[in-house]
C-alpha cells in the first residue's frame, strides 16, 4: 500500500487544517496509507513519532480550525543536505515515498529540491550502512505535491492561496470595527497590515472597506505622494466623509524605494491636515481565528487533487504545485510558478514595474 505523508510549513495560514484533513481523507479513501509530519520539515528531520500514522477520526473537526494542528516550524537542518539525509533515512523508515507540502515558496522549493536529490540520498544512505539495498528498493522516487498556504495570496500562477480569503475577512471586519469610532470622533485611521512583498492583502482591504488610500510594494505611489493623498483626504473630507482610513502594507514603498511607514503617514495627516490620527497595527490577528468558507473548500478541493496527483505522477513528471485558476482546481508546474514570483520580485526590487507588471500579465495569458 502506497504510503502518503502531509506536512504543513514556514508561516501558518487558515485552511492549512483543512488541507491535512483533506489529504488523509484522500489517502485513505484511496487505499493508501496517510501519515501527517508534525513540525515542518523539523519532524521530518527528527523522526520517530514526529511522523505519525493518521486514521480517518484523527482529523475530525479540522475543518473549521485556524493555525495548523500538526504544527509547523522554520528548520536550518533541512537546508543542509546531511538534515536531508536523515529525513530521507526517517521516512524510508516508514516506507514513505510521497510528501504533500502545505507551505510559502521557501518551503516548496526545499521540497523540490529534496525530491532532485533523492536518489543520490538513497545511495548514501546504503553506501553509510544507514539502509539495506533491499528496504531502498522499492523507494527509488520521492514524490512531491505542493499547496500553497499563505495569508499572502503571494504565489504566481495561482488565484488564491490557502488562508488569504480568512485574512482579508478579518481586516474588513476589524476596520469595520475601527470605522465606528473614527466616525465617532471624525478621526483618521492608518491601518497597518500584512504583506512583505505582496500588497494584495492591503489592495484588496483597500477596495473592501472604501479607504481613503492605500500603500503597497508593488505600485509605488508618484514622486510627490504626500500632495497627492493629503490632497485626496482633503476632498474626500470637503464632500463630507467624517473618517479617513489609511491602509498601509507592511512592506510600502515609494518609488525610490525608501520605506513607507505608517508612522510617516500618520504624521502627514496630523500635520499637513490637522486631522486627529491614529495608527492601528492589526499584526497577528490577520493570521489566525477560523477559516473563511472559501478557504475550507479550497483547502479540501486542493487537497484531493494533491492526492490525485501523487497517485498519477511518473518519475518524468515535474513536483506541480495545486492552484486555482478561474475557479478551477489546476495543477502547475511547481518550479515554475516559484520562478515566476521570484522575477517579479526581482524586477520590483530592480525598479522595473513595467516588467513586474507585464510578467504578472503574461502568466495570466499563458
Ligand atoms: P512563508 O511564506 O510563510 O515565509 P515559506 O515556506 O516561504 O513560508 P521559509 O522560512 O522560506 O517559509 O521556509 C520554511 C522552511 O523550508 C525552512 O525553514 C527550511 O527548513 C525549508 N526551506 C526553505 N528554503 C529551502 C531551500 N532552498 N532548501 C531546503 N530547504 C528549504
Amino acid at each position: 500500500k502506497k504510503k502518503i505523508a502531509v506536512m504543513t510549513s514556514g508561516g501558518d495560514s487558515p485552511g492549512m487544517n483543512g488541507t491535512v484533513r483533506a489529504v488523509v481523507r484522500q489517502t485513505i479513501a484511496s487505499g493508501c496509507v496517510a501519515f501527517a509530519v508534525y513540525e515542518g520539515y523539523q519532524g521530518l528531520v527528527d523522526g520517530g513519532d514526529m511522523i505519525k500514522h493518521m486514521s480517518w477520526e484523527d482529523v475530525r473537526g479540522w475543518l473549521s480550525e485556524g493555525g495548523t494542528l500538526i504544527g509547523t516550524a522554520r528548520c536550518a537542518a533541512f537546508r543542509e543536505r546531511p538534515g536531508r539525509l536523515q529525513a530521507a533515512n526517517n521516512m524510508i523508515e516508514k516506507g514513505i515515498d510521497a510528501l504533500v507540502i502545505c507551505g510559502g515558496d521557501g518551503s516548496l522549493t526545499g521540497a523540490d529540491k529534496f525530491r532532485d536529490e533523492w536518489p543520490g540520498l538513497m545511495d548514501e544512505l546504503v553506501a553509510k550502512g544507514l539502509r539495506s539495498k533491499e528496504d531502498v528498493a522499492p523507494h527509488q522516487h520521492l514524490n512531491i505535491v505542493g499547496l500553497v498556504g499563505s495569508i499572502d495570496n503571494d504565489l504566481s500562477s495561482t488565484d488564491a492561496t490557502i488562508g488569504c480569503y480568512s485574512s482579508l475577512g478579518r481586516i474588513c471586519q476589524m476596520v469595520d470595527y475601527i470605522d465606528a469610532t473614527a466616525l465617532s470622533h471624525q478621526r483618521a485611521f492608518v491601518i497597518e497590515v500584512m504583506g512583505r512583498h505582496c500588497g494584495w492583502l492591503a489592495l484588496m482591504a483597500g477596495v473592501s472597506c472604501g479607504a481613503d488610500f492605500v500603500f503597497i510594494p508593488e505600485n509605488p505611489p508618484s514622486e510627490n505622494w504626500e500632495e497627492e493623498m493629503c490632497s485626496i483626504v482633503k476632498r474626500h473630507r470637503a464632500m463630507g466623509k467624517r473618517k479617513t482610513i489609511v491602509i498601509v502594507c507592511e512592506g510600502a514603498q515609494d518609488r525610490k524605494l525608501n520605506h513607507i511607514t505608517g508612522k510617516m503617514v500618520n504624521d502627514l495627516l496630523a500635520t499637513r491636515i490637522g486631522l486627529d490620527t491614529r495608527i492601528t497595527t492589526l499584526g497577528h490577528v490577520q493570521r489566525g481565528g477560523p477559516p473563511c468558507a472559501y478557504d475550507r473548500m479550497l483547502s479540501t478541493l486542493q487537497g484531493v487533487e494533491a492526492v490525485k496527483a501523487v497517485l498519477e505522477a511518473t518519475p518524468e513528471t515535474p513536483s506541480p504545485v495545486i492552484c486555482i485558476v478561474e475557479n478551477k482546481i489546476v495543477r502547475k508546474d511547481l518550479m515554475q510558478a516559484i520562478q515566476l514570483t521570484q522575477q517579479v520580485a526581482k524586477d520590483i526590487a530592480a525598479r522595473d514595474f513595467e516588467a513586474a507588471m507585464k510578467g504578472r500579465d503574461a502568466e495570466f495569458e499563458e
